[in-house]
């Protein structure tokens, strides 16, 4: 399941999201779960920045940036452990996700998820930060704006997940925006190039590299509502989908 920032925007947020994931749990007992950072922190951190240096250290950029998902993986543990549930959050580093080493854009190169999948054994659900990962020579990276839904994708992928959850707020993917045209229409399907397509005129709904990175590892993605949970949602697929047996990173 992978929550962006609209979905943590706020501690209500976070009882909300919980509530759901405990839901979600008693169908999928190993879960999980990809986290943003809370609403606008990402843009309040770039801003900070840039309020100390004009041209900020890209290392120490990806340091502060990557905060963001920090303090949400955190807080929904938190939320969860008191209603209860055990929950572990873990960074990209911890969770084993390796990139390049080109800050502020780095790509996945592998995932060694050894840790969440003891994790997820002792029972517990499991909490990724998103947008970011370790580099070869263990600096923290971040991903690229947006770049949490890759994350998700890229942590299914490692772990032959069943298929990954994106909630948002709205109801799934529109022919166009449905916060500007009260007509817009949902697709219950697409396949991977049709959502592409889509992204790539500009609709904000996935992260391209996201459907890019599945589409290769035939990931079938759901996209769907964390408000109205009963809506169909938009399923990204193929027909001839295919799951890969060894997993396909972003560069190999
Ligand atoms: N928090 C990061 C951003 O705002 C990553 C993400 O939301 O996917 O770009
Ligand atoms: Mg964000």
């Amino acid at each position: 399941m992978k929550f962006g920032g609209a979905s943590v925007a706020s501690p209500e947020h976070f009882a909300r999201i919980a509530d759901l994931i405990i839901e979600r749990q008693c169908v999928f007992p190993r879960l999980v779960i990809v986290v943003s950072a809370m609403g606008q922190t990402t843009n309040e951190l770039i801003k900070l920045a840039h309020q100390v240096h004009p041209n900020p250290p890209q290392r120490e950029y990806d340091m502060l940036i990557s905060a963001g998902e920090r303090i949400s993986m955190t807080l929904l543990a938190m939320i969860l452990c008191r209603k209860g549930k055990d929950a572990v959050s873990f960074t990209g580093s911890q969770s084993g996700i390796l990139t390049c080493s080109q800050h502020t854009s780095a790509h996945i190169i592998d995932v060694r998820p050894q840790r969440l999948i003891q994790t997820l054994e002792q029972g517990k659900i499991v909490i990724v930060a998103g947008f970011q990962g370790v580099s070869q020579d263990k600096e923290v990276t971040t991903l690229g704006r947006g770049g949490s839904d890759t994350s998700a994708v890229a942590i299914g992928v490692a772990l032959k997940a069943e298929k990954i959850e994106f909630y948002k707020d709205v109801l799934g993917i529109y022919n166009k925006d449905p916060k500007m045209y009260s007509d817009a229409i949902c697709y219950p399907t697409l396949n991977y190039q049709e959502a592409l397509t889509i992204v790539n005129q500009g609709a904000k709904v996935l992260h391209a590299r996201a459907i890019k990175l599945a589409e290769k590892n035939g990931m079938p993605l759901h996209v769907r509502s964390f408000i109205s949970r009963h809506d169909q949602g938009t399923w990204i697929t193929s027909v001839d989908c295919k799951k890969s047996i060894n997993p396909v990173y972003e560069i190999s």
